[in-house]
């Protein structure tokens, strides 16, 4: 699918919701992909992208970048303290911090450098062993701790398991961003981003329907 089809029905989905067209961000996750598919995406005009790995990202992302002006890069895999650092520099929003001792390192590294990315809180919704997130019952909290250390939290972020129906996932995680009076929601990929948009997706994760599947 192109990344103009994905657009017209990111578009038909925020009317269908009843919500303005451009609400939603359409984040072009271009990880894995041969460098030729995301320039090709580059010249059609898109600057938006989300890495899942800081090292993948920081091997392609300067070259582009000395090329394309106005990129908007995401890190939506999870973060590793140590590689925070670097997270920082390479990105402009982060939606995996999931652990009290990354938001204590990224609050040291944001009044260090004078500047923090965007930061969405990941949920682990589906409470599932193998994933990264805090378990909603402890969101309240994480979230007030994140705050306490004046990080710049924007919003909510979650993957629902691949085997459960996605709506369950993204009504439980607008529901605890609105409990927290939080207005970002990252949430919905390829197979689910419009029920994500009609459920409140304000940053929506689209991989292999823009960039065709990944090879491994
Ligand atoms: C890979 C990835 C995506 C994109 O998945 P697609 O199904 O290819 O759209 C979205 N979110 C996260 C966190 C990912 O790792």
């Amino acid at each position: 699918m192109s990344l103009e089809e994905i657009k017209s029905r990111v578009a038909s989905a925020e009317q269908d919701s009843g919500r303005p067209v451009g609400a939603v961000t359409l984040i072009a996750v271009s990880k894995v992909q041969p460098n030729e598919r995301v320039a090709q995406v580059l010249e059609q005009g898109h600057r938006i992208f989300g890495e899942n790995k800081v090292q993948e990202a920081a091997g392609k992302w300067p070259d582009f970048s000395a090329r394309f002006q106005g990129l908007d890069l995401h890190l939506i895999g999870p973060l590793q303290t140590n590689k925070a650092r670097q997270a920082m520099q390479l990105f402009n929003a982060i939606h995996s911090v999931d652990r009290p001792k990354l938001a204590k390192t990224l609050a040291r590294l944001a009044q260090e450098i004078g500047a923090c990315p965007d930061l969405f809180i990941q949920v682990n919704t589906g409470e599932e062993e193998q994933k990264a997130g805090v378990l909603p019952n402890e969101a309240d909290g994480f979230v007030a701790e994140c705050r306490a250390l004046d990080l710049p939290v924007k919003g909510l972020m979650c993957i629902p398991p691949v085997d459960e129906e996605s709506s369950l996932h993204f009504a439980l995680l607008a529901k605890i961003a609105t409990r927290n009076g939080l207005d970002g929601l990252s949430m919905g990929m390829s197979g689910d981003f419009e029920k994500a948009i009609s459920l409140g997706a304000t940053h929506i994760r689209v991989g292999s329907a823009i960039f065709g599947e990944r090879g491994s």
